[in-house]
């Protein structure tokens, strides 16, 4: 209550010293004018930089025609995009959200529904320790994570927690009760920790064989950040439903929960809804995102340098000692640090390069998916020099 006493904001964030006032690609400007590079990408969001060009022009087209109707009134943007989404991936279905943890209240609402309509007794959603899938109250439950959820309880029910990319303690959680398993391919706000394409093989087999939903959290890891258009295509495996938001929009609040056809049988009419979700500013900034992130080359683009930056992360982290891994996938990057990584970020961000601290001592790597060699050498000369100046 010091410092913050002059704003009428409540201090959840804490205390924020930095301001910006524009952004240009991958880079972010204060209004002094002093120039960052930006590897936060405004946590894993800003997918195509700051203002991309072909995003302002299609808000701008859009905002001049119309901006918002409800769900009321059918929209032919929305039905575009739901099947290009659909053409792109696993999906039949979808339903628009604004944000990522409205995205997973849906997919757990389309695995409720699903038991509630076979008319079977399957109650139990399975979550892996070190999960974040948002902070409603049944992404709190799910995750079981006190950081997030001290002082809020009771929690929803129904939710089984354990332990991450262990094939033995899952077999032995599975019963007839289970109803789903859920779970992000890559945890991000848990430290960048990648499940084993081998586990994730495993859940779906799991699945298969026992009659349950596989329900992916892929808000933070989805929409090319690994160099494909969803993470899981790297498992060679598909969910039933899939939560996605976050560099979907680039910066346009916006997020979907896809799914099959079959898995969202039981989203009849009323069961849910949404005053904003598929709103026309939003549909038309998606559109565009899709169309240029789902392109071959730019995922070919992302591969490339993402494998550019690990391998030269593994360079600086040989030099240091206070390095202790490298780890993530595509341009979802964590570096483990034996120092505090708010410390170390803060000090990043210093020598202007902004970065996320994430759990597990990890400081995250999520910069715009447009970035190129340059960024990258830029990002790493600086992470270099703060390593070689850390006592
Ligand atoms: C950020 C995030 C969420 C929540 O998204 P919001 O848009 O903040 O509600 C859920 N799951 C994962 C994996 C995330 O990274």
């Amino acid at each position: 209550m010091k410092k913050n006493s002059t704003s009428y904001i409540m201090p959840t964030y804490g205390d924020r010293d930095l301001t910006f006032e524009r952004g240009r690609g991958c880079y972010l400007f204060t209004p002094s004018g002093e120039k960052y590079l930006d590897f936060a990408g405004g946590i894993a969001v800003n997918s195509l930089g700051h203002c991309h060009p072909k995003l302002v022009s299609v808000l701008k087209k859009q905002s001049e025609k119309l901006w918002h109707t409800s769900n009321l009134y059918k929209n032919k943007n929305q039905e575009l995009y739901a099947k290009e989404l659909c053409e792109n991936t696993f999906a039949n279905r979808v339903f628009f959200t604004n944000s990522g943890a409205e995205a997973i209240e849906c997919g757990l609402k389309v695995i409720k529904s699903y038991w509630n309509l076979k008319n079977k007794n399957k109650k139990n959603i399975i979550t892996f320790k070190g999960a974040f899938h948002g902070r409603t109250f049944a992404a709190l439950s799910a995750q079981k994570n006190k950081k997030y959820s001290d002082g809020f309880t009771p929690l929803l029910s129904g939710f089984k927690n354990i332990p991450f990319n262990d094939e033995e303690s899952l077999i032995k959680n599975i019963n007839k009760e289970t109803a789903a398993i859920l779970i992000e391919p890559i945890q991000g706000e848990g430290g960048i920790k990648p499940a084993q394409l081998k586990f994730l093989k495993f859940v779906r087999n799991i699945c298969d064989k026992n009659n349950i939903l596989l329900f992916l959290d892929e808000v933070q890891s989805g929409f090319g950040r690994s160099g494909k258009l969803y993470s899981y295509e790297w498992a060679k495996i598909k969910p039933d439903i899939l939560a996605t938001a976050k560099g979907i929009g680039s910066g346009f609040p916006l997020g979907a929960c896809l799914a099959t056809k079959e898995a969202s049988i039981g989203m009849t009419q009323g069961i849910h809804g949404s005053t904003y979700g598929g709103n026309p500013l939003g549909i038309s900034v998606g559109r565009e995102v899709l169309k240029i992130i789902s392109d071959k080359n730019f995922l070919k683009k992302v591969d490339f340098i993402s494998r550019y930056l690990w391998k030269n992360l593994k360079k600086i982290q040989s030099s240091y000692n206070n390095i202790v891994e490298i780890r993530g996938a595509g341009l979802l990057l964590g570096i483990k640090i034996k120092q505090n990584n708010v410390m170390v970020s803060n000090i990043l961000k210093k020598n202007r390069l902004l970065t996320v601290p994430a759990e597990d001592n990890v400081i995250r790597l999520a910069p715009p998916l447009i970035i190129n060699k340059k960024h990258a050498d830029e990002a790493l000369t600086i992470i270099n020099k703060t390593f070689k100046n850390l006592k």
